[in-house]
């Protein structure tokens, strides 16, 4: 039954996720406010859903906190 497996995975996806494109984008935004403290999930929902599915984005998105963290956001971009 792998084609119910596919459909499950695919079912899994969850709609309001934004895309590699898109939350590379705002993964800058994103990082500052997580290493602030901050609730970016409720800023940028389309963002938090694709890094809870993203496995290369949500890497990103901890390097980038931890860069912020260690060096300050300001110099950023
Ligand atoms: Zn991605």
């Amino acid at each position: 039954m792998s084609d119910w497996d596919a459909l499950n995975e695919f079912l899994r996806i969850d709609p309001r996720d934004i895309g590699c494109d898109l939350a590379l984008d705002g993964l800058p935004a994103y990082a500052e406010l997580t290493a602030a403290g901050g609730h970016p999930e409720e800023v940028f929902p389309g963002l938090a859903a694709h890094l809870k599915s993203c496995r290369a984005c949500s890497c990103d998105h901890e390097a980038l906190v931890r860069a912020i963290r260690e060096f300050g956001g300001d110099d950023l971009g």
